[in-house]
């Protein structure tokens, strides 16, 4: 427990929260907790951003990967916690701080992973990847890069260590970003016939593309799909027919919705409206777009998993994840079997007096070390 508390705090105490990232802080500290004689690539993406790979060779060419991202979400209102976020105090059993759930602390228990082999002198049965990459809280540059420099296609199966409340998730929604900007013609007030509303042109638009969603379908995990405007601005005056309105609208997607189909709605509808309106032009931008994910329950790393579970007598349940991973930049592009699973607690991600529980670290530490030995 106490080597726990130690690599945690000093993770926490390195700021690495995305924007700038500073990730590369966070890599030189990790590979102090090693020997030097470790197999490591550092991948540089610039601007003191960098990712990791720790490799362990094992008795089998087959890889099992681990992937765990070293960035953070930002800090609002750090006065306001109850005790600084980079601090890592400890109180009744939790660590706090910015990053000790999402996902230092699972970074902790893959790091601790991998010292269990070195340090015993244990040569696995699997080959070992562990991946820590940067900016998984914004665009994903870590692992596309990754992913595109081709550092993670001989991984076979993978655990992405995000918290997901010791449960087994198999499926994560997906997220797709859209910029809606509307230019319409501008009037009097007093003459709105003589302009192209582009507020007005706005609502329809989103209301438009929000019925082409079957938002009732439902997911035994996920639940259903959602559908929010999330930013909205336009007009200038009360007394002016607006010529500009733009939108961002967050979409989150359950298995089984097509990304490619609800952009195509989205310019099909824009075609139509500038149709409907001459001289009107909407654009659509697409700010995020990573699919839905899910694993087939009797896939056999899920089993596998399972029986693990069931031998440590862990509880099993397995879990629906809201949010995207890392996963959803690699499953896409190289089919593996995966599961997002690791300490901590889905619902303080990204919150004011983020926490962990230590011995949630220690027991996702004890599962991945059993997995891998019995796997
Ligand atoms: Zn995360």
């Amino acid at each position: 427990m106490d080597r726990i508390k130690e690599i945690l705090k000093r993770l926490i105490s390195i700021n690495t929260t995305n924007l700038p990232g500073n990730e590369m802080d966070a890599v030189n500290e990790i590979l102090k907790f090693f020997p030097q004689d470790i197999e490591y690539k550092i991948v540089d993406h610039g601007n003191n951003r960098g990712s990791l790979v720790i490799e362990i060779e094992g008795k089998n060419r087959d890889k099992i990967g681990f992937i765990g991202h070293i960035d953070t979400v930002p800090v609002s209102d750090e006065v306001s916690w109850i005790h600084p976020p980079f601090d890592g105090v400890i109180e009744d059993g939790y660590m706090y701080g910015r990053g000790t759930s999402d996902m230092k602390g699972g970074v902790t228990a893959m790091i601790l992973t991998a010292l269990y082999f070195i340090e015993n002198n244990i040569t696995p049965p699997h080959t070992l990847k562990f991946v820590f990459t940067a900016d998984e809280e914004s665009g994903g540059l870590g692992v596309r890069t990754l992913r595109d420099k081709e550092l993670l296609q001989d991984i076979s199966k993978v655990f992405i260590a995000e918290p997901s409340d010791e449960q087994i998730g198999i499926c994560e929604k997906g997220t797709l970003w859209l910029s809606i900007h509307i230019k319409g013609k501008s009037s009097h007030g007093s003459k709105p016939e003589l302009g192209i509303n582009a507020i007005e042109k706005l609502y329809e638009y989103i209301n438009k593309l929000k019925n082409t969603l079957d938002l009732e379908k439902k997911h035994p995990l996920l639940g259903n799909s959602s559908y929010a405007t999330t930013t909205i601005n336009g007009g200038v005056k009360t007394n002016i027919i607006p010529e500009n309105a733009n939108a961002t609208l967050d979409i989150r997607t359950i298995p089984g919705f097509n990304h490619e189909e609800i952009i195509n709605n989205a310019n099909r509808i824009a075609k139509d409206m500038e149709i409907e309106n001459q001289g009107m032009t909407i654009d659509v931008e697409i700010d995020n777009n990573r699919p839905p994910l899910t694993m087939d329950e009797e896939d056999n790393f899920i089993k596998e998993i399972i029986s693990v579970y069931e031998k440590l007598s862990y509880q099993v349940k397995l879990k629906g994840i809201n949010f995207y991973t890392d996963a959803s930049q690699l499953i896409p592009y190289h089919n593996i079997p995966f599961v997002i699973l690791g300490p901590g607690e889905e619902n303080m991600c990204h919150q004011k007096n983020e926490r962990i529980k230590i011995e949630s670290i220690e027991r996702m530490t004890k599962f991945y070390i059993s997995y891998i030995v019995s796997c």
